[in-house]
């Protein structure tokens, strides 16, 4: 018997109805480029994230670069940030958030996260800004947070920084679609709606995973918004006279049809892993040396991450591997120990948090669907390798 982290056959004929029927539209209408599914799957995600625009686009490493590309073109009025302009981001999170950051021609500054959240650590940014020089080369331009595991990050803080120091944010919500956070007024604000553009991404695996690569910004700037819609087709309205250097990034329409109709079972397949999360909580509560996730707002458990002390990790990972239950490590390198950003990047002189965190965590399998039964077999055999 395996268990897996995801088990996206069971999911597919949980809503098989559903996306078959999708398929068989596309495959009657045949309008495969930016064909009607795309804009309704722009509507239906701009409601639900009650902001201004959505735009469909090929990947969420996409969704980040043309982000950061047409911020570029607003603030700057060039084509591409300079090495000059910093963005900081965490060190913590995929390759895509830094790989997007360099591919906008702007330097990633990495700082340090929060060990209890895993996600960026807003007094590691103010730290940051407090000790550049006065008469600096270099300036700090935006923020990318990165909503790890599902989990939002401390959006008010960061927000009140971006605004002090004048700075844009950019939310990577790869990992987050559904996350929400409860501002003052007991309302809540969607991961992806907060900042001056949200990116997405439809990766099979993420929370609302398509059938191949695929991603979106959100954002309720118009500004933005025209200029990703022109950056995802090549640079210009008009495709045959361009303004701006672009892309061909579109999200294709079969992607989007298979996502509207997998989008309808995604508040009730977040509020599953929350179960999922709940119970490995109540199950593990008392295990030695191993620390559970936080879960702050609205956490939607892209990952239900744990630390394993005492340098455990990789042989708890093994036996488990043994008895067939499938974990993954996310992430075992920070990006600032990576030979791409080895020499294009700056951070803060210690990243001790992160650096721990890529030796201590461990993803249990998190597969909405999983029965009671699977996860009491997780939580035993895992009890059984700390104890061993
Ligand atoms: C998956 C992911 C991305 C990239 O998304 P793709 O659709 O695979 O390009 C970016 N950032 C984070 C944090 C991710 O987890």
């Amino acid at each position: 018997m395996v268990i897996p982290i995801l088990d996206l056959k069971r999911e597919y004929q949980y809503m098989k109805k559903d996306i078959d029927e999708a398929i068989k539209t596309c495959l009657a209408h045949q309008k495969w480029i930016l064909g009607p599914e795309v804009e309704q799957l722009e509507k239906r995600v701009s409601q639900y994230l009650n902001v201004k625009h959505c735009i469909g686009v090929s990947s969420g490493t996409d969704a980040l670069v043309l982000s950061l590309r047409a911020l570029a073109i607003k603030l700057k009025g060039k084509e591409y940030f300079d090495k000059t302009d910093e963005i900081i981001t965490t060190t913590f999170t995929f390759t895509a958030t830094g790989d997007a950051i360099l591919r906008s021609g702007a330097t990633p500054v990495f700082v340090d996260i929060d060990p209890i959240t895993f996600n960026l650590d807003p007094e590691q940014i103010k730290s940051y800004l407090t000790t550049q020089p006065v008469n600096n080369l270099t300036k700090v331009v935006g923020i990318v947070p990165v909503h790890l595991y599902g989990q939002i990050c401390d959006m008010e803080e960061i927000l009140r920084i971006a605004k002090e120091y004048n700075l844009f944010v950019v939310e990577d919500v790869a990992q987050a679609f559904g996350a929400k956070q409860q501002v003052v007024n007991g309302k809540w604000q969607m991961a992806g709606s907060i900042g001056n553009a949200g990116c997405f991404s439809f990766f099979p695996s993420k929370n609302l995973g398509g059938f191949g690569d695929g991603g979106m910004v959100s954002t309720n700037d118009d500004e933005i918004a025209e200029l990703v819609r022109m950056l995802l087709k090549h640079g210009g309205k008009d495709k045959y006279n361009v303004d701006h250097i672009g892309y061909n990034a579109r999200l294709d329409t079969i992607q989007a049809g298979i996502l509207l109709a997998k989008f309808k079972f995604l508040d009730e397949f977040n509020e599953k892993r929350r179960k999922i999360a709940q119970f490995y909580t109540k199950e593990l509560s008392k295990t030695e040396n191993i620390i559970l996730p936080s879960s702050i707002g609205y956490h939607v458990f892209h990952q239900y991450t744990i630390r394993i002390l005492n340098g455990k990790r990789d042989t708890v990972q093994k036996y488990l591997k043994e008895k067939g239950i499938d974990t993954m490590v996310y992430y075992p390198l920070c990006l600032h120990q990576m030979k791409v950003f080895k020499e294009r990047c700056k951070t803060l002189p210690a990243l001790e948090n992160s650096i721990r965190a890529t030796k201590e965590v461990l993803s249990l399998p998190i597969e909405p669907l999983l029965t009671e039964d699977e996860l009491n077999i997780v939580v035993n055999f895992l009890k059984d390798s700390i104890n061993e």
